[in-house]
């Protein structure tokens, strides 16, 4: 790895001076901006020592230093480049690798890594409707509680499940699973040896059954526990509860709607999420017209689209909605409706937020700004397991 010196620094240039990390003795390199750069050199020369250690590593700790004071935790984790000085260094985030080749058609969303530089984009340069605070990243991610549409907490759509849906042949009785969104084999007959211990008769067709006891059973949010009698016939299990002898075990009972929708949203099972699927009626939810943000994040725009406009626009009409902010004039004809933030508007607006967010994000989650999305837990999202084949992720 060469190192040239130069006494002041051309514009266009990153200036790095005194770089020590690893096996760099004191290298200064001036890198051109707005250029592909590539590191060549033997091995242990440095090229990795330079590009990662060094120019990345003070990049990334731009970047959380940019996102939110919170994020110092982050930064600390990182640690600082053994190096002098680095100047003309923009705010950066390293791509992953991904694997498979991405067609024209994959959306920006589809790409996760771009995702959350889409939600960077909107919420550092978006255009706020007049009086709106600036929002987070985050406040424009469907899987976090704070930027999910508070209606179909950020799936996109609203799900019905309806006892037509449930019991298809109402002609059927229990025992012939009648209900036939109940899970198959054990825990099917589970559900109807406790439905036997309750006095519910599990041998007449579902349509004879009193319209409460069918309600209770599809709708019911209770989960009782009641002693379970494998094996037996009804008039034996009556006889055993009498006479209150041992149990095979103690079975609990979940209705059938609650079965389906909280396998939906838990299972992870691709297939036991598809099963049930089929006995819900869904429809773009009617809030965020199926665009799975709440309103105030969708009432940021940039370049006239939303951001779950964008995200579902091919690559190549993305690239076209960007190249003039990538030409350095979007700002000039910027001229929708909405209010544009100057520099120092956005700012004074970071600098709201950042005294806002040190009192009352204290307790925020570690991994809310972790750039690698895969990291981040499953408890800090809502249901975000319920979605399959999700432009998203
Ligand atoms: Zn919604």
């Amino acid at each position: 790895m060469t190192s040239k010196r130069t006494p002041t620094p051309p514009s266009g240039m990153v200036r790095v001076r005194g770089a020590r990390e690893h096996n760099l003795k004191n290298v200064d390199v001036d890198i051109p901006r707005d250029a592909l750069v590539v590191f060549t050199g033997v091995s242990g020369s440095g090229k990795s020592s330079l590009a990662f250690s060094t120019l990345y590593a003070e990049a990334q700790r731009r970047y959380f230093e940019s996102v939110a004071p919170y994020a110092r935790r982050l930064i600390d984790q990182v640690g600082v480049p053994d190096v002098d000085s680095i100047e003309g260094l923009p705010p950066a985030v390293a791509l992953q690798q991904q694997r498979g080749t991405p067609s024209t058609r994959s959306s920006v969303g589809s790409v996760t890594t771009l995702s959350s530089l889409i939600r960077m984009l909107y919420s550092r340069a978006g255009s706020y409707p007049a009086g709106q605070t600036m929002l987070y990243a985050e406040d424009f991610s469907p899987n976090t509680p704070q930027g999910a549409c508070p209606e179909c907490h950020g799936l996109g759509r609203v799900y019905e499940v309806t006892e037509a849906l449930m019991v298809p042949d109402p002609g059927l009785t229990i025992r012939q699973r009648a209900i036939a969104s109940w899970p198959l084999a054990w825990q099917g007959q589970n559900l109807r040896d406790i439905l036997v211990t309750m006095g519910i008769d599990v041998d007449i067709p579902w349509r004879k059954l009193p319209k409460k006891q069918r309600d209770w059973i599809l709708f019911t949010e209770e989960t009782p526990t009641v002693p379970v009698y494998a094996g037996l016939t009804p008039d034996e299990t009556r006889v055993a509860l009498q006479r209150k002898m041992e149990p095979s075990y103690q079975g609990t009972f979940t209705g059938a709607r609650r079965y389906i929708l909280h396998t939906f949203s838990h299972s992870q099972s691709a297939l036991m999420k598809k099963r049930v699927s089929q006995f819900m009626l869904g429809s773009p939810c009617p809030l965020c017209d199926g665009k799975r943000l709440k309103r105030e994040a969708l009432s940021v725009t940039f370049a006239g689209y939303d951001i779950g406009e964008l995200s579902q626009m091919p690559l190549l009409q993305v690239a076209e909605v960007l190249k003039p902010v990538a030409a350095h004039s979007y700002l000039e004809q910027a001229d929708e409706p909405g209010e544009v933030l100057t520099h120092d508007q956005t700012r004074e607006a970071r600098e709201q937020r950042i005294a806002h967010g040190a009192s009352g994000h204290a307790n925020a989650p570690d991994v809310r700004h972790t750039p690698n999305p895969s990291s981040r837990t499953a408890s800090a999202t809502y249901a975000p397991s319920a979605r399959f084949g999700s432009p998203w992720e």
